[in-house]
């Protein structure tokens, strides 16, 4: 699978994506929300592929509203680069193009949606069927591919 990759400001976490999906043909989205519109974030998705984030010590989770994602930051330069949820031992993710300044897909535009109202067992669904797996990766531990 083709792979795109970025890394947070001062480069200490890094992100792979492995997608079939052509990058002219992945879709952006502007999450409306105060979170989101502080980091002018622009987020993506493939259920299909799968992301890995390395660097993980260095993240800082954070969680706001109903809590159910965790939200992660670079512990030194601040940037938003995935939110993720655990289900059944697995991990799933949304990434932030934006943050992460990934080629081809940074500067595009990105379509705004806003989730207000959803309760938490919508918010679970729509994240399970629209985010992506994600395997989180602590530098120290290299050896894992
Ligand atoms: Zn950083």
């Amino acid at each position: 699978m083709p792979q795109l990759s970025g890394s947070c400001h001062c480069g200490q976490v890094h992100v792979a994506i492995r997608t079939n999906v052509e990058p002219a043909a992945i879709v952006l989205r502007e999450c409306q929300c105060g979170f989101c519109r502080r980091h002018g974030a622009k987020t993506f998705a493939d259920p299909a592929g799968e992301a890995s984030i390395s660097g993980t010590e260095r993240l800082t989770r954070y969680r706001f509203g109903q809590a159910t994602a965790d939200f992660l930051l670079c512990s030194r330069c601040g940037v938003y680069v995935a939110a993720v949820i655990e289900h059944e031992s697995r991990h799933f993710a949304t990434i932030n193009a934006a943050g992460l300044q990934i080629p081809l897909l940074a500067t595009r535009s990105a379509t705004p949606v806003s989730y207000e109202g959803e309760d938490a067992e919508a918010r679970r669904q729509r994240r399970l069927d629209r985010w992506m797996p994600v395997v989180l990766n602590e530098d120290r531990g290299a050896a894992r591919a």
